[in-house]
């Protein structure tokens, strides 16, 4: 359920204002405070800015989060531009050559190596560009972490073939350049390993064990310090559950076991999905009920081209109802009852669904439909442009005060 804020806020929006994206940043702050006061102050908690990249989410976050990870140079000038203060890790496959360079003039505080070529490239700007500084570096690997370990994750990355990271095996032609002097300008910190996206707690914990041990056996191997690890992000968010959350304290507290073990070593962490995906609500109404061989079908203001999130991921997506009495017609209201009801959008395509075959109790047309868990890869990643319909509005709650 939306919280009373949000849901007077919907109440309130004239028809026409719908479908509307309303962002709850009171109970994002509340969350990712709740988040942080779970680690460590060894444990640097970074956003992963591609799950939403919207100003007021990336300022309300400022406070909380050690820094932001980008993963292109248009993320990476946004994030800048932003939260200007703000420690910046730039990773993600296909860097260009004028990305690097941008993140380099920037100086940006961590750079995530994907590939040899990457590593070379960035060495070769860097002394070109950027030749009074260092660049901080980690390399990122695609760490075989056990068989059956990421068994049945929604998003693996990594421990198979996968275009992430650079494969363990290369690791040391890497190391062995970064002690040339080609690279003179390069500096490695750490290891960086993303593997996954949801995983419990845990799972968490058992990669980030796998990693750590790993980076500790290679420092030993090659006598080089790896003073820092990013054991990535991708903390489960389980859309079937919208009242459960990942579990912070019992991952914190699994964290700092490792951590005692490896006094010297610095963690940071980069969720994204984890971390905002609660505070965003998609809000519309009912424009139209109807039965179809036997199935109920409620069409919705809006659709997947706003929120994508239920097709991308193949679940429902949760969402309450907020009855919406008047009925402006002389005929009768379409209406469902005591029925499972399947939510589809405005698109011409079958494949426009939030949400099929979930039982509702009524449902008419008129009444509003409020999607939850739609603040994380929601908006960004959904097709705007197909069939031209109105943009959603975007509210962002608190409201700010009125400029007098
Ligand atoms: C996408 C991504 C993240 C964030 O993943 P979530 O599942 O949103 O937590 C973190 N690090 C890297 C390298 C990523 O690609």
């Amino acid at each position: 359920m939306p919280a009373p804020t949000v849901r007077d806020h919907v109440t309130a929006l004239e028809s026409g204002e719908l479908p509307a994206y309303v962002y709850d940043l009171t109970a994002l702050q509340a969350h990712a405070s709740a988040v942080r006061a779970a680690l460590s102050t060894r444990v640097e908690l970074y956003y992963a800015a591609k799950a939403n990249p919207e100003p007021r989410i990336l300022t309300a976050l400022a406070d909380t989060v050690t820094g932001y990870e980008v993963a292109s140079g248009g993320e990476l000038a946004h994030v800048r531009t932003v939260v200007p203060d703000a420690p910046v890790a730039f990773g993600g496959p296909g860097k260009t050559p004028d990305e690097l360079a941008a993140a380099l003039a920037l100086g940006v505080e961590r750079f995530h190596v994907e590939s040899e070529h990457e590593l070379r490239l960035l060495a070769e700007l860097a002394g070109r560009f950027t030749p009074e500084r260092t660049a901080n570096l980690l390399l990122r690997v695609n760490l075989p972490v056990g068989p059956g370990t990421l068994d049945g994750v929604p998003l693996a990355m990594g421990a198979g073939p996968s275009p992430f990271g650079l494969s363990p095996d290369r690791v040391d032609a890497c190391l062995a350049f970064l002690d040339s002097p080609a690279a003179a300008r390069l500096r490695l910190r750490g290891i960086h390993a993303h593997l996954a996206s949801g995983l419990d707690a845990d799972s968490q914990l058992d990669v980030a064990g796998r990693i750590v041990d790993w980076s500790a056996r290679l420092a030993r191997r090659h006598r080089v310090p790896l003073p820092e690890i990013n054991i990535g992000g991708g903390m489960a968010v389980d859309y079937a559950a919208p009242g459960s959350r990942f579990d912070w304290p019992r991952f914190g507290a699994g964290l700092d076991r490792l951590l005692a073990r490896h006094p010297e070593l610095a963690l940071r962490i980069e969720p994204g999905r984890a971390l905002t995906a609660y505070c965003g609500w998609y809000a519309t109404e009912v424009l139209d009920v109807k039965r179809s061989h036997g199935t109920d079908f409620a069409v919705l203001r809006g659709g997947t081209h706003h929120l994508r999130t239920p097709v991308t991921k193949g679940h429902d997506q949760p969402f309450s109802l907020l009855p919406a009495d008047a009925w402006p017609h002389p005929w009768q209201r379409p209406t469902v009852r005591d029925a499972p009801v399947t939510l589809v959008g405005q698109l011409c395509t079958p494949k426009d669904v939030f949400a099929r075959q979930v039982p509702v109790t009524e449902l008419r047309a008129g009444d509003r439909v409020v999607f939850a868990m739609a603040g994380a890869y929601a908006w960004n990643i959904s097709h705007h442009e197909f069939l031209m319909h109105p943009r959603p509005n975007f509210h962002f709650l608190p409201q700010p005060a009125p400029v007098r």
